[in-house]
This record gives C-alpha cells, structure tokens and sequence, in this order.
C-alpha cells in the first residue's frame, strides 16, 4: 500500500526541481494506456498518490471524485502535443512523472519541466480548451487521474477552496519555469545533475531513476560523453551507481549536497503559496456555497 497523500504543508517535501535539457519523450505518436480502468479502491482511501488532491479537504474531493478516472499510463505515453487542444487535466499519482518538453526547429525536444503527484497538467494556466504549446509527455510511467478540464472548471467556479488551490498551483508552476531559467544561466552542469537527479527521487520517492545517462544529457543539454564523466565521478564517490537504463542514488543526501539550491527555492515558494488553503473566509465561502446546493 502507498503512503495517503499528505496535505499542502508537506508539499515541499516531493521537491520541486525543474531541468532544461533535451528531453527523451521524443515518441511523436500515442500509444495506448497500459490499462485503463476505473480504480475500484480510490473512493474507499481517498485520492491516493495526488498530493495536489490531496490538499483538499474530504468535502472537495468528494466533489472531483465522480470526474476522475484512473489510468496506468507507460512512459513515453504521449498526453498531448503542441496545438492540440486541451480536454484533460491529468494527475499523476504515486511515482508518476510527466515532462512538459518543447520541439525545437532542429528536431530536437527540450525539456522545460517536470510535474509528479504534486502537481497536475492540463489547462493548469489557461483552463483548457485551447491548444497546448508545449508537448506533454509521461515521463515515468505509472497511475494517473484524469478529469474533463470542463468538469474541473465547472467545479471551480462553485468551490472557492478549489479555484484557489488550482490558482495557487498555476503560480507554482509559474516558479518553478523562472527557477530553472535562472538555473541554466547560473548553475553548473554538474550542480543541475545533482538537483535533476534529486527531484526525480522526489518525486518518485525510488532511489532508481529510468534514465540513461544520454538522456540525462539531453536534459542538461550536454553530449553523452560530458554526462560520463559527471556519472563516473559520483560513482567513484560511492554516491551513484548505474544499470542498464537506470541511474541508481546511492547516497541521496550527498547528491543533494552537490545539487544547486534551487529546488529548495522553489519549494519555499510552494510552501508558502500552498500553505492556508483554507482560511476562515473561505471555510465561510465554502460552507455558504454548500448550504446552497
Ligand atoms: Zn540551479
């Protein structure tokens, strides 16, 4: 059984570190989910694996829940590409990642961010119906929700606590792409290794990462042979180890020591943002809203 989802105030705790790099979902044709299927077990223990879902109190979620259908999704699951319109918001759930990556005139696909159950995508910013910018991929594979974003938005304009917790979400995101541009500029490679590394365990809470290492250079835009020698290092260091498609995090807290701050800054953001979801004026807002249904 995986962890309940923790409230708002423990949203920090996932990591919130983004990377611009080359990205490794370079799949230009959907595939279909691995299973698709109504999960039986959510209603009993709640919204399982979403943290941003979590954040909300029982009442809300009971409101979502009806418009949330599971999914197992593989990685490299194509959610949407640019232009496409956007119908859904997906949630990822437990060890869940999705990769926002922007195809370049060259052919090559930078990767912007990265979002894990604590967080969503799809509309997030401009509440759906218009095409997307960017490519929206499953980065690692594994459980999602996904909801109709007019459901949502319907949902929201009734549900102060809910508008609030999607807008003060949107602003995190927001941080989180200023974040990794000033990361890029500023940071070594070397440190924005470490942080990229350290978000991924994260947010999958897995001290093994699906990554080759020419893809992790494809993030950090840097050739295969540069990220070599970065890997060879730390595993020198006893801090990594590595296997065929994955990079295994030997000593968590010692990559994080290499890593740049910005992960953290961008955490104390969403600490603070996310924190008071439900102050005594909403509570009252939310409680009128209810007693008029
Ligand atoms: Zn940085």
């Amino acid at each position: 059984m995986k962890p309940a989802p923790r409230r708002v105030g423990t949203v920090e705790r996932r990591g919130t570190g983004t990377n611009i790099g080359r990205g490794d979902c370079t799949e230009s044709r959907k595939c279909k989910p691995t299973s698709e299927h109504k999960d039986r077990s959510v209603k009993s223990v709640g919204l399982l694996g979403s943290e941003l879902l979590g954040a909300l109190c029982e009442a809300d979620q009971a409101r979502l829940l009806p418009h949330l259908d599971a999914q197992t999704l593989r990685t490299g699951h194509i959610i949407h590409e640019p232009g496409e319109i956007v119908q859904h918001v997906y949630f990822p759930r437990n060890d869940a990642l999705i990769a926002f990556l922007v195809p370049m005139a060259d052919g090559e696909t930078i990767e912007i961010s990265m979002t894990g159950r604590e967080g969503a995508v799809g509309g997030i910013v401009s509440e759906g119906q218009l095409p997307a910018f960017a490519r929206c991929c499953v980065h690692h594979g594994g459980p999602f929700f996904r909801m109709p974003v007019a459901a949502l938005e319907e949902i929201k304009e009734k549900v102060p606590a809910v508008r609030m917790l999607f807008a003060r979400y949107a602003d995190c995101m927001a941080a989180q792409l200023f974040q990794s541009i000033a990361c890029n500029a500023r940071h070594s490679i070397e440190q924005r290794a470490a942080r990229w590394l350290c978000a991924a365990v994260n947010r999958t809470g897995s001290q093994e990462v699906t990554l080759t290492q020419a893809q992790l250079g494809g993030f950090l835009g840097v050739g295969r042979s540069y990220v070599t020698r970065i890997i060879g290092r730390l595993k020198d260091d006893g801090i990594l180890a590595t296997r065929r498609g994955a990079i295994i995090v030997l000593r968590p807290r010692k990559l994080r020591t290499l890593s740049c701050d910005c992960s953290a800054l961008v955490a104390a953001h969403f600490r603070a943002v996310m924190a008071g979801l439900y102050p005594p004026e909403v509570v009252d807002a939310l409680a009128a809203c209810q007693d008029g249904e």
